[in-house]
């Protein structure tokens, strides 16, 4: 079995416990590599040598840190094919979508932070106040603690570590658990293109004797989290033991309004890509779908025939649309959502099965009709499960998209740009799209309203997360005895 170390201050390390712990390709349910399993020991070398390294890296100029970003960009894609298969075996994503959009995009981030880290703008130096020059700096907040999920693997090392070290300051990664493997890569190629020691640091392995020592730990200055809302919330509420910075890019549940003017055809393609996308293991995926009930039918229909020729499949396929869903623990966690709406009463279109044979598979699955308050409505699944609703009118549309805790992402379909102008600005989502539903790019901010969280990845936004703005402010007079003074002491 191949193992796979840690990357703490420069090295590949084994955990001080020597413990491993398995990585499971959820297409198989074979062990395919092991990685340590961390425990507060290798935490707090990782998050002393992200200090130490902090020292010499925040003084770093601009350039100098871009330049190996471009370098580091470089070597993964020249290591693309390598880097697509693996994130294939391990996460269970189909072939095509990991070489056409994980790898390429995360490279494409990591070559905009490059850019972007010599872009520093901010309030220009001058007199605000009389006698006085005033400058703006933007300081690196020091170690940061990125937290990942395993949906996007090696997508979340590029996020979470390329806006972090581009501003100056150092990191600890912990990949998911289920999914280790690129990001141990990407900080091992980081190394081989030049990165100092300590600056780019990885643990691995799960539970809480690794997330919550990492949040916790007194050396560190940041926490940025993605994953689900409760473990967010538990994690703000660590950080605030210390004041502790948080970046959160939690939970969504995205609606998706069609409009009876809308090209139903092009709608129902769109909520295929963008309900099944990643086997709906995706924050952004369109999980309540609302159509204008004039066209309701016709929806309906044509995203049900487009659903049943989702090609489920081995993920190192071409042909493989959708993989398995990331372990047993999940695949049982989506089959209870549908249980349970199942049990309500609510009517099941197509899919809610388990398909036979290895691999932790599950249908395409469809409701109709589920109260705006029921479950299925209001909870992220997070596997490949929707729901088909009519709506009345604009009004209505709007109402029930809003009516959720979360607020990532959604996406308005119809022809009139007016409405379309309208439903975006009504709707309490952090990202809109209008006739679509999932693009995204490197220089737009991802991140959400509501109970998705705060705080932006991707864009200079997500730069600016990862500095502190602080006033300089000059004295101009060389008096001992400033103007007003007085108002504090002594006559004037
Ligand atoms: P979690 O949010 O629990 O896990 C995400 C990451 O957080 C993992 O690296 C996990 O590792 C770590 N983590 C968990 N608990 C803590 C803690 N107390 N302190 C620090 N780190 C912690 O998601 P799950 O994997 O349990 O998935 C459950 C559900 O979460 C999914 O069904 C989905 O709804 C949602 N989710 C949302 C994602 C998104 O992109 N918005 C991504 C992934 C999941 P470990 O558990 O080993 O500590």
């Amino acid at each position: 079995m191949e193992q796979y170390k840690m990357i703490i201050n420069g090295e590949a390390v084994a955990a001080e416990s020597s413990n491993w712990e398995a990585v499971i390709n959820p297409a198989s349910e074979d062990a395919i590599a092991e990685v340590p399993q961390a425990d507060y020991a290798d935490v707090d070398k990782a998050v002393q040598a992200a200090a130490s390294a902090f020292t010499t890296w925040s003084k770093t100029t601009p350039v100098e840190r871009s330049t190996l970003l471009y370098k580091l960009a470089d070597a993964l894609e020249a290591k693309a094919a390598e880097l697509s298969q693996i994130e294939t075996l391990n996460a269970g994503k189909p072939i095509k979508l990991v070489a056409n959009g994980d790898v390429p995009f995360a490279i494409d981030n990591i070559r905009y932070f490059a850019g972007q880290s010599r872009v520093v703008d901010g309030i220009a130096a001058r007199e605000f106040v009389e006698g006085y020059t005033s400058t703006v700096r933007r300081e690196p907040v020091g170690v940061v603690v990125s937290i990942a999920p395993w949906n996007y693997p090696l997508m979340m090392a590029a996020w979470k570590i390329s806006p972090v070290v581009a501003a100056g300051n150092t990191v600890v990664i912990k990949p998911a658990p289920q999914t280790p493997l690129t990001t141990l890569i990407l900080a091992q190629t980081a190394l081989e293109v030049g990165f100092p020691p300590g600056v780019i640091n990885v643990v691995t392995g799960g539970g809480p004797g690794v997330g919550e020592p990492l949040v916790t730990h007194p050396a560190v200055r940041m926490v940025s989290f993605t994953g689900s809302t409760r473990t967010g919330k538990r994690i703000m509420e660590l950080a605030s033991q210390k004041v502790t910075r948080v970046q959160l890019e939690l939970g969504g549940k995205a609606p998706f309004i069609v409009f009876a003017d809308a090209d139903i055809e092009a709608a129902a393609y769109g909520a295929v890509v963008g309900a099944y996308v990643n086997t709906g293991q995706d924050c952004t995926a369109a999980t309540r779908i609302f159509v204008e009930r004039s066209r309701y039918r016709d929806f309906l229909a044509a995203f049900t025939e487009l659903s049943q020729q989702v090609r489920l499949g081995t993920p190192q396929a071409e042909t493989t649309d959708m993989g398995p869903l990331i372990s047993m623990d999940q695949r049982h966690r989506v089959h209870g959502f549908v249980e349970r709406a199942k049990a309500e009463g609510i009517s099941l279109q197509m899919g809610g099965e388990i398909p036979e044979g290895k691999g932790f598979f599950y249908k395409p699955t469809i409701f109709c009709e589920a109260p705006t308050q029921s479950e299925i409505m209001q909870e992220e699944v997070f596997g490949p499960v929707v729901v088909v609703n009519p709506i009345d009118s604009e009004a209505e549309a709007i109402a029930v998209a809003n009516d959720v805790k979360y607020g990532l992402a959604a996406s308005v379909w119809t022809k009139d740009t007016a409405r379309a102008w309208r439903v975006a600005g009504a709707l309490e989502f952090g990202t809109v799209w209008i006739n679509d539903h999932l693009p995204l790019a490197s220089e737009m901010p991802h991140g959400g309203f509501k109970e998705s969280g705060f705080g932006k990845d991707l864009s200079r936004y997500a730069f600016e997360e990862y500095t502190i703005a602080k006033h300089v402010m000059f004295d101009l007079s060389g008096a001992v005895k400033k103007p007003w003074h007085f108002s504090v002491f002594g006559p004037e």
